[in-house]
């Protein structure tokens, strides 16, 4: 069982509908969050959207939904947004205030936090004051403020509940243990994209094949984190702070399937696993039952056809930023935080050309061997080390470019 939820009550209340706001909504799991959404109208009520800067995805999304609020990050959106609004008496914000305040609302029981990278932390810390129950995507947040994500939790006595599909099989694989019979967790990778590619042509990877997943849709920022495995790495991360275990009790494994999400032995050597069609719908719908299960018709396994499962180690060396990534984790501090910046820095610089593929892990490393000290458990602290570590990576790959 999660740490926190052997304290709390499960949810902030477990009155119906169940009054929702979607951080980053115009995103893929937002998105997939609003099919989820419409199939139980009568248990799920969307009270506040957000977006960043797509203002007629989010006009489109609040005219179907008819949320209290919407609030667009970029302020740019706000005038054309409040236009495309108007008469229906539907409050439009923005900024980073406007997120905070639709994280906070009343009417909201659960706060989704979709949004990508950095960017989410804020609003989602917002939202634990509060003592929203917190179901989390943006699993950003966790590896840059686990310490401090943690303490508020404690603090607000509300949830966290991981929609991430491998954290989600864990959590069920965990209900009614507890964490500390668990030996490992063992957390599943497709390998992506680049799994059997020959590491010789890995210079010359591009965008467009970086953003093509074998099993997954998702956005561009974690496409690219799951063909270097920084995703996983991230994932190990985000599995140390919400299950309480040490790194050496976290290990990957590539499961090309994608059909067994993630696994736990226990200390009497049983394993358990969850396991389905790659589809976040099951993991965000999760998120949002618990501690029910609602009928809903995703695809289901056909174990009468699937034939086999493979698994088999990850290469250390086809995927260095795997290693990077438990480095950070053993360092402690700050570390995580630089290392998440760096890598979102160099996924931007490879996504518009200006660093390839294979610079990704060089510019992470470079970085985190510059990792200042201080208190990971201060905001401040995280976001001057963050925009130090972006920096130090634009810098650094201006430098290789030329
Ligand atoms: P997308 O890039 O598809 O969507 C990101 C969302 O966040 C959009 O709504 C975007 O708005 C908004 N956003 C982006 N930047 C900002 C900002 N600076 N301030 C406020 N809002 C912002 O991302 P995904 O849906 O793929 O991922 C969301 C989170 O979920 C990530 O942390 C990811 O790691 C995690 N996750 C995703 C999975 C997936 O299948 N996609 C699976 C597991 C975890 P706009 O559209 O206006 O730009
Ligand atoms: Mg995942």
């Amino acid at each position: 069982m999660l740490p926190s939820l052997r304290r709390f009550p499960v949810r902030a209340s477990d009155a119906l509908p169940r009054g929702l706001a979607l951080l980053g909504a115009t995103g893929s799991i937002g998105t997939q969050t609003l099919e989820v959404a419409r199939l139980f109208p009568e248990r799920l009520r969307v009270c506040a959207l957000t977006a960043n800067g797509n203002w007629e995805g989010l006009a489109e999304q609040a005219r179907v939904f008819c949320p209290d609020l919407v609030a667009i990050a970029d302020g740019r959106g706000y005038a054309p947004l409040k236009d495309a609004l108007a008469g229906t008496g539907i409050r439009v914000v923005a900024g980073e205030e406007g997120l905070a305040e639709a994280a906070t609302l009343d009417a909201v029981e659960t706060v989704v936090a979709a949004v990508i990278g950095f960017a989410g932390l804020r609003p989602t810390l917002a939202a634990i004051r509060a003592g929203k129950t917190i179901a989390l995507a943006n699993k950003e947040a966790l590896v840059v403020a686990g310490a401090l994500v943690e303490r508020l939790v404690r603090e607000a006595e509300t949830v966290l509940l991981p929609i991430d599909s491998e954290h989600s099989a864990l959590f069920q694989c965990l209900v009614g243990e507890d964490t500390g019979a668990i030996e490992t967790l063992h957390l599943t990778a497709s390998g992506g994209p680049f799994r059997l590619r020959p590491t010789e042509t890995f210079n010359d990877i591009t965008p467009s094949e970086a953003l093509a997943h074998p099993n997954w849709s998702m956005g561009a920022k974690i496409t690219v984190d799951s063909a270097t495995m920084m995703n996983k790495g991230l994932e190990v991360i985000e599995a140390h702070w919400l299950f309480g275990v040490a790194p050496e009790q976290i290990e990957v494994v590539l499961h090309p399937q994608s059909i067994i999400h993630s696994l736990v032995t226990f200390r009497d050597g049983s394993t358990k696993a969850q396991l389905g069609v790659p589809d976040m719908k099951v993991p965000i719908q999760y998120a949002l039952s618990f501690p029910d299960r609602w009928p809903a018709p995703h695809a289901r396994v056909d174990w009468r056809t699937l034939s086999r499962l493979d698994f088999e180690p990850p290469d250390p060396a086809r995927f260095p930023c795997l290693g990077l990534a438990y480095d950070a984790l053993r360092q402690g501090g700050l570390a995580p935080a630089v290392l998440n910046a760096a890598n979102e820095a160099a996924v931007a610089l490879f996504l518009q050309g200006y660093a390839r593929f294979t610079d990704i892990p060089r510019l992470i490393e470079a970085a985190l061997g510059e990792t200042p000290p201080g208190d990971a458990d201060d905001l401040d602290t995280l976001a001057a080390a963050d925009a130090a570590a972006r920096a130090a990576v634009e810098v650094r790959a201006g430098a290789l470019a030329s």
